[in-house]
């Protein structure tokens, strides 16, 4: 059986200017993120717009929260194109989103997508006339949305529907199964009536997170069984550090295997100093893992063991790594491809040469007590050797070159 099983969905455009993203159908699965900003201070939501476009984020979602917010949206939008950052623009939108989209429209035009989450967009005869209006603004402005449900914000009145409906049931399903059944409903009800008005089905994208792994396969394979639009993966409230990504990683692994997802967000806490790029780290990552994308050059590396007392090979195993990511916003451009080739930094004899042969470049570090060179493999074959103190910064120099020339030369014969 071939992995990913194929999930046939509705492709959606998300552009800006003369980007376009699609998301679903047969293109590839797209990473997201989001900021941790404050919108209204319009600058510094561009740097870190900016920084998380250059990491690999594909969109970038920010909070529209109040008139300020919505007014500094299009603010925004000028910085990153002053600064030759297309990346397209979603707005987070809750409770007040109907209004904000309507009072300022040259907010709604700088988005290049709307969130909208149908827990969050009023209670009984209001909401479906606040729905419409966002769906109206998405359609005057030609936009994609998501109607993204979430389980700590899911609608109520409809769960109090159901979870009567269920008591009336001769079998009643468990709490649990209500839920699940609500997000879902929500989700595609929801979809549906924005189809009633107008919206084209290829503009809509549905997610209904969750923050139990469990919990989320098991909404997600039914979500993907009952409709065909794409759909937005993602662990809610992940948390923190390790915790945050084997959670979501596990989670996203599971259902992008069965070809369920079109787009992911880690939803990753970040620890104090951590760089909010992290979550499209881990993002890019997983995909890049189940082969599904490559985004950056592979380092394999060791884990080490008692024949390496130093700490060399781990210095340099992530010197090489920060190096190759630091370079990928300029050489993604620069090397169409330079993503698939594979670095190996390994710290000893035993599986050194032959995990750095399988490499296209790899180094073999001395173990200790082995003589203090360490032989460099290009394209399957030892090349030479390195001696002395600055071994590290040679292996990257080394690096750098082969790249340029294996990639500079690609680029002139095509
Ligand atoms: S390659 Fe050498 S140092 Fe690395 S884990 Fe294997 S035996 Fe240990």
């Amino acid at each position: 059986m071939a992995f990913p099983l194929p999930r046939r969905s509705r492709q959606a455009r998300i552009a800006w200017g003369s980007r376009v993203v699609t998301v679903g159908g047969d293109a590839p699965v797209r990473v997201q993120s989001m900021t941790n900003t404050d919108t209204v201070d319009a600058i510094g939501t561009a740097i870190q717009v900016k920084e998380l476009a250059q990491a690999g984020s594909e969109f970038v979602r920010i909070t529209v929260n109040t008139p300020e917010a919505a007014a500094a949206v299009p603010y925004i939008r000028e910085q990153l194109d002053r600064m030759g950052e297309t990346v397209p623009l979603v707005g987070d939108f809750h409770y007040n989103g109907h209004r904000l989209l309507t009072e300022y429209p040259e907010c709604a035009k700088a988005l290049s997508k709307y969130r909208i989450n149908p827990g969050n967009v009023g209670k009984g005869d209001k909401r479906d006339r606040q729905f419409g209006q966002m769906i109206d603004a998405a359609m005057r402005w030609d936009k994609a949305v998501r109607i993204g449900v979430n389980w700590g914000s899911l609608d109520q009145e409809l769960l109090a529907e159901l979870m009567d409906a269920n008591s009336r049931r001769p079998s009643p399903w468990d709490a649990r199964q209500v839920m699940y059944e609500a997000l879902i409903t929500s989700a595609i009800e929801s979809a549906k009536r924005a189809e009633a008005m107008g919206l084209n089905g290829d503009q809509i994208i549905l997610s209904c997170k969750v923050s139990g792994v469990q919990d989320l396969v098991s909404v997600y394979r039914e979500l993907a069984k009952r409709c065909d639009y794409a759909l937005h993966l993602g662990l809610t409230e992940a948390g923190m550090g390790t915790k945050g990504t084997v959670a979501s990683t596990t989670a996203l692994s599971i259902l992008l295997q069965e070809g369920i997802g079109d787009t992911i967000r880690v939803s990753l806490t970040p620890q104090p100093g951590e760089a909010r790029t992290q979550e499209v780290v881990v993002g890019s990552e997983i995909l890049q893992a189940l082969g599904l994308r490559m985004f950056v050059p592979s380092v394999t590396a060791c884990p080490g063991c008692g024949r390496t007392t130093s700490t060399t090979f781990q210095e340099l195993a992530k010197q090489i790594d920060d190096f190759l990511r630091s370079q990928m916003p300029v050489w993604r451009l620069k090397y169409p491809g330079v993503e698939k080739i594979k670095v190996a930094v390994m710290g000893c004899i035993v599986n050194g040469p032959g995990e750095s042969k399988h490499a296209d470049i790899g180094i073999s570090l001395p173990g200790t007590g082995e003589a203090p060179a360490a032989p460099v493999f290009i394209d399957g074959e030892k090349a030479l050797t390195l001696r002395g103190d600055n071994i590290a910064q040679e292996f990257q120099q080394l690096v750098e070159k082969y790249i340029a020339d294996r990639f500079s030369t690609a680029v002139v014969a095509s």
